[in-house]
Parts: C-alpha cells; structure tokens; sequence
C-alpha cells in the first residue's frame, strides 16, 4: 500500500489507473465522493487540495460560502473494487480553502485535534481503538405490509422464532431459532459466502481482517472482525468496512444495515469499542488495580462514565440507537464497568499478563455513528477522567440484567432516547471543548441538526404501534 503522494503518484502511473475517486465523511458518517480524471492529481493535490461546492453537505456551509477544498491522505489509497474502470479511491480530510486551515466542521479533522490535544497534556501520543460493526443482511426486497405481517413471528409457546416467509408454514424445526444464530454452521448459516467476500475484499482494500461470523440474530445479523489501529485509521477502517458490506451485498440482490435495531425483540447491532491510550511506544492502562488496570486506565474510565450521556450524543446518534440499548439483548443499559461482564457499558476484556493488550471495551456504541466523532469524544471523556482524577467507583461484577429494581435505581443508566443524549451535550459539552477539539460551533450546529432534521419530526408522526394500539 502506498505511503507518500509521490507512492500514489507512481501508482497512478504503473497500474494504469484512469480515475482517482475521492471520498470524504460528513457530519453522520456518510462517505461523499467525486471522481476525477488523473491529470487533475498532482502533488500540490495533497497538500492544498481540490475544491468543491461545499454547500449541499448537509449540517455544513451556506451557500455564501461554499468553496472548500478536499484533500486526500496517500496513506488511504486502494483500488476501488466496485467499478469498472481501474479507480484509485482516496479518503480526504477537508481544508478551508482561503485560509488552508482544516474545517472545523469536517470530523475527520476533528478526529485530529482530538490526538493533537492528548499530544499537548503529555499523557500520551497515541490511542488505539478496535471497533467491532455488526449488521444485518436482509433480501433486498421492497417492503411489502402483507408479506411482513408474518416475516417475524414469536412462538412465544416454543420459544421458536419463525424467520421464514408466512408460506413457509409447517415444520420450521429447521430453522435457526430465535436468538440462536450464534453460530451455527451452514446450511443454517445462509450468509458463509457473502461474509468471505466482504472481509477478504475489505482485506485487498487495506482493512486488517481477522474473522467473520454470524451473530446473535437470528434474521441475518452479521460481523466481521478487523484489528486494532490508531485512531484515525480505526476510523477510515469503519467507513471502508460499511462501504464494502454494503456493495458486496447489493452484488448478492441483497441490502445490509448497520441500524442499530433492525427488528423488534431481536438483538441489535453494536459497534463495541475497544480503547487504549499509548506513550512512548509503551502501553498505559495495565497496573496493579482492579482487573490489572492502571490508575490512569481507572480515571479514563471514570471520566468516560461520567460523561456518557453526553458522549452517546456521538457514538450513539440516531433515534433508533436507544431500540438498541434495552435490557436482554447484550447491549448495554447501565453506566457501570466490570471485567468480563458483557450487561456493563464499560467491559475490561480478560487478557492475561501482556500489558500491551490491556484495554477497555465500551460497549454502548453503535454503527449508526460517525467512528471519527464517537472515537474523538470517547477519547476526550477519558482524558478529563485523566485529568481530574474521576473515580469509576467499584466495578459491577454481576449480571446487571438479574438485579432488583432496588439495587438498579443506584446504577446510573444509559439515556432513554436520542433527545436525552442531546439534551446531556447541551448541558456537558466543556469536556469536548477543550484544545477546540469540537468548538461550540460545532456542537450548537449538531444538536440544532439533530432536533430539527430527526428528534421533531419523528415526534410529529404517529407510529404504526399507535394504530396498533389506538385506531
Ligand atoms: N449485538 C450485541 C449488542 O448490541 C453485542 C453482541 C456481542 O457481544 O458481540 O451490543
Ligand atoms: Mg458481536
Ligand atoms: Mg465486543
């Protein structure tokens, strides 16, 4: 893989690439892209950029000030295995072009400041994060009422979960059961080839791959494992990875979706993830505390959840994240930490003596997130943890699912809906503002997105349930 733009450069010239596509990340995760002719890609490209209209990116620039510049990352370059003609794709970080300054708006440069601002305090000078995506894989069918009225059936008798098609009738004893999809091998697991095709795909486009199965859910939930990487590779990672699911099963006739709850009384799709702060070369979270962590690992996890509510704002953004983060379906619910305990938003995974491997896994994320905002304000949440010396409290070594509502009413919980997460950034943003890493711009212009473009226009619609319940 290429380094350096003049390792781009060669490339363009040794592989015969005709088109260069540029992609870049908006506000919510979506990769945007332009497709450019390759005389138009030169070394000044990757240092002032190409410019672009950037007023029709939603949550971005007026109309009056449209002009910016997207800029691309060598590091980033690989053939882009869904079109014809030999494209070199490349993600960009977007510039301002009057004034050469990253847009402040643009997460990936966000993403930046945030390791810039943890170079600053000295505490560290790198973070690694391993994401872990799950999705489903559904027919690309079009949604059809009558067709779904028996699509997903609770025998609540049997316990069985009747995934087929209502003229499946009879015996279903063949079929996965409800919540039994992990994991089977085939002919239950229907998706073998289709997951090998993804993960060796993202493979050839410099994803590190390490595995793929099926997951919890019976209808199809899916999960490729990718290895750790410093953050904003962690990032790009994410967006080549849904990049590909998605394209890999349009190729299939089928559709993927990385929403968080996809189907009702099912598991969701997380996206857990694991976090380590490094300095010097050297690990800083294995120590002699709790689960042979280290002071400094104890206060990011305090400050990671004191400031959770907020910080689910980002890594937790859509108004069906909150479908998701229920009690039973191994998704988080309550602000506590444990090893091993998969119910705690915070989880230290059990990884023996090696201090390199020393690390947390918070569990609430989920893919409907822009990795490089989630990762950013993760790592913020830790860092004033650091800073102020929050204590995480005791961990929570029991199934949080089986306690009392007594002893529950004394764990802090997850919010209830997106509008509570915004609610908890307008009121516990100070963390994030810090170094301007995200200005207040940035966060008043989010939530403002947000109420207006999802929260109140949700509110303002009747639901199928309430026909269910009310006509
Ligand atoms: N699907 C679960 C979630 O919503 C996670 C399952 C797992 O532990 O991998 O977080
Ligand atoms: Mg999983
Ligand atoms: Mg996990």
């Amino acid at each position: 893989m290429p380094e350096t733009p003049q390792d781009v450069l060669k490339m363009i010239q040794d592989e015969n690439i005709e088109l260069i596509d540029l992609k870049f990340v908006d506000l919510f995760g979506i990769w945007q892209h332009c497709t450019f002719h390759r005389s138009l890609i030169e070394e000044e490209s990757f240092d002032e950029g190409i410019a672009f209209d950037g007023s029709s990116i939603r949550g971005w620039k007026a109309i009056n000030a449209s002009d910016m510049s997207m800029v691309p990352d060598a590091s980033t370059a690989w053939f882009d295995p869904f079109m014809d003609t030999p494209t070199l794709s490349m993600v960009c970080s977007i510039k301002e072009p009057r004034t050469g300054e990253w847009y402040e708006r643009d997460p990936r440069s966000l993403a930046a400041r945030a390791l810039e601002y943890l170079q600053s305090t000295g505490i560290g000078d790198t973070v690694y994060c391993g994401p872990e995506p799950e999705f489903f894989i559904f027919d690309d069918v079009r949604y059809d009422q009558n067709e779904h009225e028996g699509y997903y059936h609770v025998d609540s008798a049997e316990g069985m979960w009747n995934s087929g098609r209502s003229e499946d009738g009879g015996n279903l004893g063949f079929k996965t059961g409800y919540k039994r999809g992990y994991f089977p091998v085939s002919p239950s697991d229907t998706l073998q080839d289709i997951r090998t095709e993804m993960l060796l795909t993202m493979g050839n486009c410099g994803v590190p791959i390490e595995k793929h199965h099926h997951e919890v859910g019976t209808a199809g939930q899916c999960e490729l494992g990718i290895r750790f990487s410093p953050l904003i590779s962690a990032a790009d990672n994410v967006m080549t990875y849904k990049y590909v699911v998605k394209n890999v099963a349009r190729k299939y006739g089928k559709s993927a979706t990385f929403m968080p709850k996809p189907v009702f009384n099912d598991n969701g799709s997380g996206m857990h993830t694991h976090m380590s702060i490094w300095k010097d070369g050297q690990p800083l979270f294995f120590g002699d505390n709790y689960a042979d962590l280290s002071d400094l690992a104890l206060y990011f996890i305090g400050g990671l959840l004191k400031h959770a509510p907020a910080v689910l704002a980002f890594t937790n953004p859509s108004l069906n994240s909150y479908k998701r983060l229920v009690p039973g379906f191994e998704a988080p619910v309550n602000l506590a930490y444990s090893q091993g305990n998969r119910s705690a938003s915070i989880r230290i995974p059990l990884t023996g003596s090696n201090p390199k491997a020393k690390r947390l896994e918070f569990r609430c994320p989920d893919a409907s997130s822009n990795p490089y905002l989630a990762f950013a304000a993760m790592l913020m949440a830790g860092l004033d943890g650091i800073q102020n010396k929050i204590d995480p409290g005791e961990a929570l070594d029991v199934d949080i699912y089986e306690l009392s509502p007594e002893e529950l009413s004394k764990i802090p919980s997850t919010p209830g809906s997106l509008e509570g997460a915004l609610s908890a950034l307008a009121h516990d943003s100070e963390f994030l503002t810090k170094g301007g890493v995200f200005t207040e711009d940035f966060i008043d212009n989010y939530i403002t997105y947000k109420l207006d473009n999802e929260v109140n226009p949700m509110r303002l619609r009747p639901h199928p349930f309430e026909y269910m319940l009310y006509y």
